[in-house]
């Protein structure tokens, strides 16, 4: 190639010299790198330190680490996990207290006469249980339905709360006194407790009456609708 004599060949010669420069001076100082020792750069050092932290691990990845779960006695009896279910990205979660018959049996909360219920209240805020997601504080059945015990929540509620920091919902109903107590780490009453918005993990939590319970008390359904009115207010302005 015969060498370019015009101003731009001029310049364009000069660069590349330059950069040719920079070149050699970077494998120059890489090679001195290597020779004392140095393995490259660790995987993600290059992240400033005032960065937000990564993303949790995705719902999927949760439901992997809990496995066949046996961290509590509950296994023994129960016929699956029901692990929660609904939008991975939903705004609103709802937390119920423990697998039912019905749910032991299908792998899925709130199925049974009483998830017949939350559907409907759910319809009444004009969201659909796929907006939503819906778990619980237990994912084994209890025996005859007894209230879960210390060491089976303790064993639990991480799981619960990884899911929650996955799905980093804005707003949470705890549906009936357990869930409200339990979440709150509370011993007030749930007629005490429901109609305000009290905090879990720093998102909102509003709790409310469960719907077993309205099964059997439906004069308290008007307080439940005043909770969601609340809950829907919110909602709209997320
Ligand atoms: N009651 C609950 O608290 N959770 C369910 O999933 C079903 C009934």
């Amino acid at each position: 190639m015969t060498p370019d004599s015009s101003p731009i060949g001029f310049i364009r010669s000069a660069l590349l010299t330059e950069l040719r420069e920079i070149v050699r001076g970077l494998r120059f100082h890489l090679e001195e790198e290597k020779s004392m020792g140095f393995e490259g750069w660790p995987r993600g050092s290059g992240r400033p330190p005032d960065q937000p932290p990564l993303p949790p691990s995705n719902l999927e990845a949760i439901r992997s680490e809990l496995g066949d779960c046996r961290r509590c006695q509950l296994h023994a009896n129960r016929t699956q996990i029901v692990f929660g279910t609904g939008n991975p990205q939903a705004k609103l979660v709802f937390i119920g207290e423990a697998p039912g018959r019905e749910e032991d049996f299908q792998g899925e909360p709130f199925v049974g006469q009483a998830g017949q219920l939350l559907n409907k209240i759910i319809q009444a805020i004009q969201l659909r249980r796929e907006d939503v997601y819906i778990a619980n504080i237990i994912k084994c059945r209890p025996p005859e339905n007894r209230n879960p015990q210390p060491d089976e929540i303790a064993a639990c509620e991480p799981f619960l709360i990884k899911q929650l920091q996955a799905i980093r919902p804005r707003l949470i109903c705890a549906l009936g006194t357990f869930a409200a107590q339990t979440l709150l780490k509370s011993a007030e009453k749930i007629s005490s407790l429901r109609g305000k918005f009290h905090e879990y993990q720093g998102i909102p939590l509003m709790p409310t009456y469960h719907p077993a319970f309205l099964l059997r008390n439906a004069n308290h359904k008007r307080e439940v609708w005043e909770d969601m009115k609340k809950i829907k207010k919110e909602y709209d302005q997320l």
